[in-house]
């Protein structure tokens, strides 16, 4: 069973355009997300809207806790992905939805023909300039470095798009919306104020790991869950995939850790390594 607490696919129903899932050519995340959930009720319930708030052990097995029910399992996956990191600056949260937004693609519309500045280097930062140019939208695309860290093949989409680089976001300027940015440039020191009227910020991604943590799941020094080549977490019985463990976190490399995941705790269901390891002489 999939238990899912928005609509299946997550964050990858936020990508403008996927160009690199096998056998898709250009696709955009929520048709693919469709896609894969259409492709996995075949086999499985899927069920959207249900968050899980709590993941405990029992003596045999698991039981998860959602708002509507219990659940008692043989092992658990953990797919919980990440969240969109914050810029932190002090007036962020009152100006969320009011001109700055987390996601190009369930906002950008909004923008059109208006000038927005998208925050980040990373591909997702430049896959949102991308689609906001697209839009008809001015774009800034304002990063922290001298270069950008997005591949090669995204930044030479970037035509149009005005990069800022070598500039920090020190505040966000407005009243009851967004009206600007002041703007540092780390270089000559000099600062400046950029009118937008959206900003997009994109500066990286914070594991989704408050579930796992309770059962004792060992996580990496940068936060992402600890798994093995068959993806086993430090628990028995408990596995990860995805985004939640770290790497190259891209559709297709979470589809085949979560199939890897599947196979291991099917496996391990018929023959405990754990048991196994229990019995081995000392
Ligand atoms: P990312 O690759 O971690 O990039 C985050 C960017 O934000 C970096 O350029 C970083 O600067 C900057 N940054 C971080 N904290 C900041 C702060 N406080 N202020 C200003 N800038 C800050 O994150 P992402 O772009 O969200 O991508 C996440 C993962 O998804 C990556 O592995 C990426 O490859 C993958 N992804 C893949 C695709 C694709 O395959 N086409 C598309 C989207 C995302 P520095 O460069 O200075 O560190």
């Amino acid at each position: 069973m999939v238990l899912e607490k928005g609509l299946a696919g997550g964050m990858l129903r936020e990508a403008p355009q996927i160009e690199n899932f096998p056998g898709e050519k250009r696709i955009t995340g929520e048709e693919l997300a469709e896609k894969l959930k259409e492709h996995a009720l075949q086999y499985v319930s899927v069920r959207e809207g249900e968050e899980v708030l709590e993941v405990r052990r029992l003596p045999q097995g698991f039981e998860a806790r959602t708002g509507r029910n219990s659940y008692q399992t043989s092992a658990v996956i953990f797919c919980t992905g990440t969240s969109r990191r914050k810029l932190g600056l002090p007036r962020e949260e009152e100006f969320l939805g009011r001109g700055l937004s987390y996601c190009a693609i369930c906002d950008g519309p909004l923008f059109r023909g208006k000038r927005v500045a998208v925050v980040g280097g990373g591909n997702s930062a430049v896959m949102e300039a991308i689609h906001l140019r697209e839009l008809g939208c001015e774009v800034f695309l304002i990063h922290r470095r001298s270069e950008l860290r997005a591949e090669e093949h995204l930044q030479r989409r970037l035509e149009g798009v005005n990069l800022k680089l070598n500039r920090v976001v020190e505040g966000i300027l407005g009243k009851n919306s967004v009206e600007g940015l002041r703007l540092l440039n780390t270089r000559s020191g000099e600062r400046e104020e950029l009118p937008v009227e959206g900003v997009f910020v994109a500066v990286g991604e914070i594991p989704n790991t408050s579930l796992a943590v309770p059962l004792g799941v060992r996580l990496r020094e940068d936060g992402y869950i600890s798994v093995d080549a068959a993806q086993r977490t430090s628990v028995p019985g408990v596995y990860a995939a995805g985004d939640v463990t770290g790497g190259a976190r891209q559709i297709v490399v979470a589809c085949s850790q979560g199939a890897v995941a599947a196979l291991s705790a099917f496996e391990d269901l018929k023959s405990p390594y754990w048991k196994r390891e229990a019995q081995k002489p000392s």
